[in-house]
């Protein structure tokens, strides 16, 4: 059995090496992600290369993931690189400070004092350490600390409830764009947005860079769960971000939220990736923890199309065991995911001709209880309508466009495909769509399988034909 769920795996030191990253694609990486709040430009590219030439070795499709650090608010520096606050001391954020040292420390956001009241709790470091805003006297933020412990450099602040005014994307977020549009980059995600508009001008950017990543909105703002539907609408995929998603609406509201942003964005036709700890404990234990196998297995009965592996793969000490433990435990879950294509595809409105003969396809493929469903497409549309609605049949995507190959790697149940015909005759077209299921495994002679294919051949858009073929005896 092939698994539905996508695995994106975070690469860093603990991925380097081409074994490494080798056997994490061999046990079911479908995405890397490189993390652009650290490293260098040159390493990322390197990187990237390393990337396409394993999968190419091992005949895989693997996706490239640039997430864009985004206005993370930090604070400075400490003499010594650490301090440790104590419960109710005074601490002072201070935009004008140079070294920090126990009392106060500098910030790398200026207007930060211009952003916060009375009263305010500020979240330092993922939440571990809170502080109650008591004054603010020109650039100082005067606090008290709430709940103390150790605090090192360059820490990240959020503050509960959200409202931080920090622009969405910074001067290191464009001229990241354009690496990433560089490096061919199949999924560019874009931290801390607050609004469709934050979307609109990523994909501007991208598209002037001359690059054609799927946009992928991070959900870690109070504010971007408020415009959750104008952001899905700029969008081809979110992310539940719940790191820092869970420190801005508090963590006990993250899991119903994660619900609801799935089964939003399938609603709406788009992608969603379910982030962060899902595996935490393995940075350092070989196996997951029961409550970690819990989570993975509920994200993927969620709906999710992706779930992501972060500092498990890219700093842990057994990246390869946990792609094998995430991979094991959707395959199992994916068992028992509720079929659910009766029950939503009446609620499905569509006037398209092509999302029309998608929804046939599945409609068909399900009753009819074929093999597989085969879409030759050129955008990938077809295959990410037809992937919206758990209809328990897989569906392999066969393209002549390379990146519209890489682009499918994050869609839940589509399996991607080349097909390496260019010509307009549909025979021929259909004998190699057969050549190339068969010589993946997906189906054998006498296999029943639903196809749907664009006439005339090639065109972009142009799906218009639904075709119920047995193979081996191909004809119309
Ligand atoms: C998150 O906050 O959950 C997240 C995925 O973002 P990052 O890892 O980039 O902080």
């Amino acid at each position: 059995m092939q698994r539905s769920t996508k695995i994106v795996a975070t690469l860093g030191p603990a991925s380097s090496e081409k074994a490494v990253l080798r056997a994490m694609v061999a046990a079911g990486v479908d995405v890397v992600r490189m993390n652009f709040s650290h490293g260098l430009a040159e390493d990322h590219l390197a990187r990237a290369d390393l990337v396409r030439e394993v999968s190419r070795e091992l005949g895989r499709t693997v996706g490239i993931m640039v997430d864009l650090q985004g206005p993370k608010i930090r604070i400075g520096k400490f003499d010594g690189g650490r301090i440790t606050l104590a419960d109710g001391a005074a601490f002072v954020l201070d935009a004008e400070c140079g070294m920090g040292d126990s009392g106060r420390v500098g910030l790398d956001y200026r207007e930060l004092p211009n952003d916060v009241r009375a009263g305010d709790e500020l979240l330092l470091d993922d939440g571990r350490i809170t502080l109650k805003v008591q004054r603010v006297e020109g650039a100082s933020i005067h606090t008290l600390v709430t709940h103390g412990g150790e605090l090192s450099n360059n820490k990240g602040i959020n503050r509960r409830g959200g409202g931080l005014t920090a622009p969405a994307l910074t001067a290191k977020d464009m001229d990241d764009i354009r690496v990433a549009a560089r490096m061919k980059a199949d999924f560019l995600a874009v931290s801390f947005p607050k609004s469709g508009s934050d979307m609109y001008m990523a994909r501007e950017l991208m598209r002037a860079a001359g690059g054609k990543a799927l946009l992928v909105a991070k959900i870690e703002r109070t504010e971007a769960v408020k415009a959750l539907e104008e952001i899905l609408e700029a969008s081809d995929a979110i992310m539940v971000a719940r790191g820092d998603l869970a420190v801005e609406v508090g963590d006990a509201a993250v899991p119903a939220l994660q619900k609801r942003m799935i089964r939003l964005a399938r609603e709406r036709n788009k992608l969603t990736i379910t982030a962060t700890q899902m595996m935490e404990s393995m940075i350092s234990s070989s196996v997951p923890t029961r409550a970690e196998v819990s989570d993975v297995a509920n994200a993927v009965l969620d709906g999710t199309d992706a779930v992501m592996l972060s500092a498990e793969t890219a700093a842990g000490k057994y990246p390869v065991h946990t792609v094998e433990a995430m991979a094991r435990v959707c395959l199992e879950a994916e068992k028992s995911a509720d079929l659910e294509l009766d029950r939503e595809f009446l609620n499905r409105v569509f006037t398209r001709v092509d999302q029309s003969i998608a929804m046939g396809a599945l409609f068909t493929a399900f009753h009819l209880k074929v093999k597989c469903i085969a879409a030759l497409t050129q955008s990938g549309s077809t295959a990410l309508w037809m992937s919206r609605v758990n209809c328990g049949v897989p569906i392999y995507a066969l393209t002549p466009e390379i990146g519209t190959r890489y682009r499918l790697t994050l869609f839940r149940d589509v399996y991607p495909l080349m097909i390496q015909y260019f010509g307009s005759d549909r025979e021929q077209l259909l004998l190699e769509a057969e050549r190339q299921l068969k010589q993946h495994g997906a189906v054998q002679d006498g296999d029943l399988i639903v196809l749907t294919i664009g006439e005339p051949i090639g065109k972009s858009g142009g799906t218009n034909t639904l075709k119920i073929v047995r193979v081996g005896e191909h004809g119309d």
